[in-house]
C-alpha cells in the first residue's frame, strides 16, 4: 500500500476537507470539532491516500471566528 507520507496542507470547504494532493476531491466530512491523528483518507479524484493530521478544528462555518 503506497501513502502519502509527507505532512499535507489541508484544505477545507463547504464543511469538507479537500484532498491534500488535487485539492478537488471531498476526502473526509468535517464537523465543528473534528479531530484527526495520522487519519488516511482516500481521494476518488485523483486516487491518492493521504494521511492528514487535524489539529485544530477546520470547518468555516460554526467555529470560525
Ligand atoms: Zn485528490
Amino acid at each position: 500500500m503506497q501513502v502519502e507520507m509527507k505532512s499535507a496542507k489541508l484544505t477545507a470547504r463547504d464543511g469538507w476537507l479537500l484532498c491534500p494532493a488535487c485539492s478537488r476531491g471531498k476526502v473526509l466530512k468535517l464537523n465543528p470539532g473534528t479531530r484527526a491523528v495520522n487519519l488516511t483518507v482516500f481521494c476518488k479524484v485523483c486516487g491518492t491516500e493521504s494521511i492528514v493530521n487535524i489539529d485544530k478544528c477546520l470547518c468555516q462555518s460554526a467555529c470560525a471566528t
